[in-house]
Order: structure tokens, then C-alpha cells, then sequence
């Protein structure tokens, strides 16, 4: 783990990194307080560090407090290192947001033991900040195609809307779903079903823009978000999933299946459209598809949906 050692005398300095270079801490060095900030600020900052009370520019406190006002995680535990022990002054440094703090000349076995203490907590809030991310990565991930979920999707749509209607741009919404997909469960079993949906979601994601966005929608169904593409690019697009999807046979367990897809679209007309609005509209479109033999994109405006015609 890395530790910063802020003290302006150099003596004190080489104690301290003989000492915890001794104990496996790798040594980051700083010779007054504001170098000491400079550190501290950034990204890759050590979690841990012990600061000198008195510093030119900037003092030990003052490095701390400056380190609590900005930087919330990850955290940094800090030890004030200080000549100083008036309890006054043990309760200023506490108060400017130390963790602890250490009195100069201090015992060896003392500050390896308290720098164990700090190295716990840091270990503790690493596995804390770990766990969150991972809890969130889960709650916006469908495991079994690891492609955005129902939710997560919707919400990149809904960002995606409100950002067309701010700047007058338009985003393609495509949805699709996989023709008798039952067949191919009743066929190959439910995990060659599931294989097929892995396989399918790889195809969609490989034929995409950098900032399209596809999700799982629903069982077999999947929702794509085309960022600034009108009706005919966005149909277009979907075109070439579609063909993706039929130009090969997925090759499950040495079987060679068949998969093709039915594509409704629909594209945001600048309007205050609502997420349940276009879905509504793809959905009239990937219906008509469906109607027409399946294995087809259909494209559909706003205007021209049973909403439209209800709107006007
Ligand atoms: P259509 O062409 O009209 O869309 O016919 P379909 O058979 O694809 O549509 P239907 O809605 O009748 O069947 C969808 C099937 O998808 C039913 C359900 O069991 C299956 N399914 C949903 N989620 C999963 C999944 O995670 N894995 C597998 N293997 N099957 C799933
Ligand atoms: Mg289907
Ligand atoms: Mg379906």
C-alpha cells in the first residue's frame, strides 16, 4: 500500500522511510504542505498518508481539512504527525478531519501498529467501494447476455430523448425480436435457447456505432438506441442486424441453427416524446413485421402509429 510522507525536515523524512519501506509500504515523498496537496488531489492518490504538523506553505491540518473538503473517495486516512501534544491542539487536528495522530519523538512500534490500524480501514473501505460497484454493475446487467438490462436501457433512451429534444436531434429506436423463438427452444432444448440469445446479443452489439446502444428488453426481444439517426439511417441499420443475424447459422453444440429477427422502428421527432410513447410506436412497427412474414425491418413514424393519430 502506498503512504505519503509529508515533513519539511529531511532528517525526519529518511526516518520515516527507512522505517516503512521496512514494514512494505511503498514511500511517496512530499517536503512541504502544498506539495503534500498537489499529491493528495489526485486521482491515484495514496489511500493512506502521514502529514507534519508544521510545513512551509500549507500546514498538516490544513492539508487535511483541504483533503476533506474535496475528496470523498476513495478515502484517504491520514495520521498527523506533531511535537505538538496540548490537548487543544490533539482535538484542532482531529477536528480538521485526522484520523489519528502520532506524537513526535514517537515510538517505532507505535506508529507500525497505528499505520496497521489505517491500513484496515482503507482495506475495509476498498472492498465497500468494490462491492457497490459491482452491486450496481449487476442491477443494470442482464447475466445471461451481459448486455444492459430492461431497465438500464430504457434509462439510456431516456437520457437520449431528453437530449434530442434539448438540442432538436433525432434518435432511432429499434426493437426486435426473434422469430418463433420458441420452436427454437422446443427444438434444441432451453440452453441452446439460451445460447442463441447470447450469440444473438454478441451479433447486435458487434454491428454497432461506438455510441449506439443496445439492451435486453425482454425475453427475446432487444432494444437498440441510434443516437442522431433519422428514420431511413436508423431503418437502416436495422437492416444490417437483420442480415447479420440471418447470413449465418449459429453453431450450438455442433448444431447449426437457423435464427432470423423481425425489426420495428421508429425515430424520436424532436417533440417531448416519452420512452413509453416510442416503444409503443417500435412495437406497432415490429407487429407489422411480424404481420408481413417475419424476417423484415418495418419502419413507422410517430405520425403515421395509432398514437400519432390519436395525438392529432
Ligand atoms: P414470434 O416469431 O411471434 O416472436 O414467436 P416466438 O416463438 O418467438 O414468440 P413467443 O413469445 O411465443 O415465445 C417466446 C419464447 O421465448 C417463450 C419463452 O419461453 C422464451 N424465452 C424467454 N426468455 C428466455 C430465456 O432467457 N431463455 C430461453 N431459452 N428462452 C426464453
Ligand atoms: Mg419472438
Ligand atoms: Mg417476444
Amino acid at each position: 500500500m502506498k503512504v505519503l510522507i509529508a515533513d519539511d525536515s529531511a532528517t525526519s523524512r529518511a526516518m520515516l522511510r527507512t522505517a516503512l519501506s521496512h514494514w512494505g509500504y511503498e514511500v511517496v515523498l512530499a517536503e512541504h504542505g502544498a506539495e503534500a496537496w498537489d499529491i493528495l488531489a489526485q486521482p491515484d492518490a495514496p489511500p493512506m498518508a502521514i502529514l507534519d504538523w508544521v510545513m512551509p506553505h500549507m500546514t498538516g491540518p490544513e492539508v487535511c481539512r483541504k483533503v476533506r473538503e474535496t475528496r470523498r473517495e476513495p478515502y484517504t486516512y491520514i495520521l498527523l504527525l506533531t511535537s505538538k501534544n496540548s490537548k487543544g491542539e490533539t482535538v484542532e487536528g482531529l477536528e480538521a478531519g485526522a484520523d489519528d495522530y502520532i506524537v513526535k519523538p514517537f515510538d517505532q512500534h507505535e506508529l507500525q501498529v497505528r499505520l496497521r490500524v489505517g491500513k484496515r480501514i482503507v482495506d475495509l473501505q476498498m472492498d465497500l467501494l468494490r462491492a457497490r460497484e459491482e452491486l450496481r454493475d449487476r442491477a443494470n446487467k442482464d447475466l445471461l447476455t451481459m448486455l444492459p438490462n430492461r431497465s438500464a436501457i430504457s434509462t439510456v433512451l431516456e437520457q437520449e430523448l431528453a437530449r434530442s429534444h434539448r438540442d432538436q436531434r433525432t434518435v432511432g429506436v429499434v426493437l426486435l425480436d426473434i422469430d418463433h423463438f420458441k420452436k427454437i427452444n422446443d427444438t434444441y432444448g432451453h440452453f441452446a435457447g439460451d445460447a442463441v440469445l447470447r450469440e444473438t446479443a454478441s451479433r447486435l452489439r458487434g454491428n454497432m456505432r461506438t455510441y449506439d446502444q443496445v439492451g435486453r428488453y425482454g425475453g427475446e426481444e432487444f432494444l437498440v438506441v441510434l443516437p442522431n439517426c433519422d428514420l431511413e439511417q436508423a431503418a437502416h441499420q436495422a437492416e444490417r442486424m437483420r442480415q447479420r443475424l440471418e447470413n449465418t447459422k449459429m453453431m450450438v453444440d455442433a448444431l447449426e441453427i437457423s435464427v432470423s429477427a423481425s425489426f420495428g422502428v421508429t425515430v424520436s421527432d424532436g417533440s417531448e416524446r416519452t420512452l413509453d410513447e416510442l416503444v409503443r410506436v417500435a412495437d406497432e412497427a415490429l407487429y407489422q413485421a411480424k404481420a408481413a412474414g417475419r424476417n423484415c425491418v418495418k419502419c413507422l413514424a410517430v405520425a403515421d402509429s395509432s398514437l400519432g393519430a390519436q395525438t392529432t
